[in-house]
């Protein structure tokens, strides 16, 4: 049986084995999918020493995806934008790193949540590596504009610098017309609160890429400022998990009953 994995630290927690197992019945593949812990500073000879023993892919996780995107030989367009691997494919005797991250995200919101992104004006909260991971697969679905708002200033500079569109703009507090709001941030999985003003979701549909207990300050924090709806990253989680499943198998799995799967054990 063919084996993959998802690397990350810590990795315990992740849905991912419990995603695949799902695909993999439904598509009658034999494969396994593990969790594989990777002791800090000791990521490359983990993932090598997977390999060597037949490994045939990986999914990376946090802190990892950087360090994922230096390892492999070559890097699909979305890992190339977001400067991050979350998927290695095995191609050969060479490894190709992918991210399906952002890809998963725009799905989410168009095929399930039915938002037209083309001509839509979103704010995405965070600067770190999601945000960065979605921007590119965002960009690409033509909106008017993307604003962010960070934290720390700087790293809105930087990310603008690296995508260079004139579609994207710090976010201007006074504006408050957005059609999306895209919580980026790891504000909600740390216990903490949404430190910007609430009146940026008024009317907007929410959009947490945080999910489970995570996604609660988000969805607070959106009613609170009169969001028109609310929801969660779960959906996006499955989204890019059938996309890194559809590279190595060559099969794109059904994503609506998974999903309901993960929630009714949630
Ligand atoms: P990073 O550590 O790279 O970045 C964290 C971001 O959150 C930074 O912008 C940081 O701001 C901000 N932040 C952290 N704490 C706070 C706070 N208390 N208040 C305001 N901002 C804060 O993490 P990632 O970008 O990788 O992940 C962000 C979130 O996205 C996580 O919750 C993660 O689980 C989720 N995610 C979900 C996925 C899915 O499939 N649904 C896929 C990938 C990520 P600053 O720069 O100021 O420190």
């Amino acid at each position: 049986m063919d084996r993959y994995a998802v690397v990350g630290n810590p990795v315990a927690h992740s849905r991912s084995p419990e995603i695949h197992a799902a695909f993999a019945r439904q598509t009658a593949q034999a494969l396994t999918y593990e969790r594989l812990l990777a002791p800090t500073g000791r990521f490359v000879p983990t993932i090598e020493a997977f390999f060597a023993s037949g490994g045939a892919g990986l999914n990376v996780t946090l802190p990892f995806k950087e360090e994922a995107f230096a390892w492999v030989d070559e890097r699909d367009e979305f890992a190339a934008s977001a400067g991050a691997v979350n998927t290695i494919v095995k191609v050969g005797a060479r490894f190709r790193g992918c991210n399906t991250d952002g890809l998963g995200l725009v799905r989410d919101l168009e095929r399930r949540h039915g938002l037209v992104l083309a001509g839509a004006c979103i704010l995405v909260l965070g600067a770190g590596g999601a945000a960065r991971g979605v921007l590119g697969p965002l960009l690409g679905r033509a909106p008017a504009r993307i604003e962010l708002m960070n934290r720390n200033a700087g790293r809105v500079a930087t990310l603008l610098e690296r995508f260079e569109d004139p579609r994207l703009a710090p976010a201007d507090e006074a504006s408050r017309a957005y059609d999306i709001v895209i919580n980026a941030t790891s504000a909600g999985t740390q216990g903490e609160p949404i430190p910007f003003d609430a009146r940026l979701a008024r009317g907007a549909f929410a959009y947490d890429m945080a999910y489970g207990v995570g996604a609660q300050a988000f969805s607070e924090w959106a009613a609170r400022g009169g969001a028109r709806r609310t929801v969660d990253g779960l959906g996006m989680l499955v989204e890019q998990a059938a996309l890194a499943f559809a590279l190595w198998r060559g099969v794109a799995p059904e994503t609506d009953p998974v999903l309901a799967q993960l929630r009714a054990a949630q």
